[in-house]
């Protein structure tokens, strides 16, 4: 690894110890920092019974949003967990050890993760080289009052539009394999439990 691989690469564990792994080519620009405040991150995070470490005092889930290809998991992968509220809900990852969260993902399809911040060792290294949190998302589905960012933040639109192109480069340049999350075949490396089957 050179320098400036060594530079952009972070890394990735769980709070016990047996998970872990690493994310490369983080740098600023490269991916999404953002705080979403919706109702089923929160639900993931008490799910796993670990809310008053994954929430902000407005019930938000700080996530770097990346491409799975960008992530490996090196220990501990006999503890990969899934979830998914629903049928139709987000992929939610998670490491059955100590339920600590690791990121939520769509299907194999999308080149897409959303790295919670509780599975990032040192997460103000990360917020350096990321760059400062972005976006909120569904601030109106937030528990209080958001606490300040001391950002300039995208609007909503100017958020999505900033993801879609990153989903469209990160799909056209193949980014969604090999992921940590689905074999090649595009199946779950793990069992899912489905909380609310519909
Ligand atoms: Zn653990
Ligand atoms: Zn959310």
């Amino acid at each position: 690894m050179n320098q400036d691989e060594e530079s952009e690469t972070i890394q990735l564990g769980c709070r016990c110890g047996q998970m872990r792994g690493v994310a490369s080519g983080v740098k600023p620009g490269s991916g999404c920092h953002v705080i979403c405040y919706c109702r089923d991150c929160r639900e993931f995070a008490r799910f796993l019974g670990r809310d008053s470490e994954v929430l902000d005092a407005a019930g938000g889930t700080e996530i770097y949003q990346l491409p799975p290809a960008r992530i490996t998991l090196t220990e501990g992968l006999d503890q990969l967990r899934c979830i998914r509220l629903t049928d139709k809900g987000l992929f939610r990852w998670y490491a059955g050890c100590c339920n600590t969260p690791i990121g939520n993902t769509g299907p194999a399809s999308l080149p897409f993760v959303g790295v919670i911040h509780n599975f990032v060792v040192a997460p103000q290294r990360t917020t350096e080289r990321f760059g400062p949190v972005m976006a909120l998302a569904f601030p109106k589905q937030a528990e209080g009052q958001i606490p300040e960012q001391g950002s300039r933040l995208k609007s909503p639109i100017g958020y999505l539009m900033t993801i879609l192109g990153k989903l469209l480069v990160w799909k056209l340049t193949r980014q969604g394999l090999p992921s940590p999350f689905f074999d090649a075949e595009g199946n779950c490396r793990c069992d899912v439990q489905i909380l609310h089957p519909q």
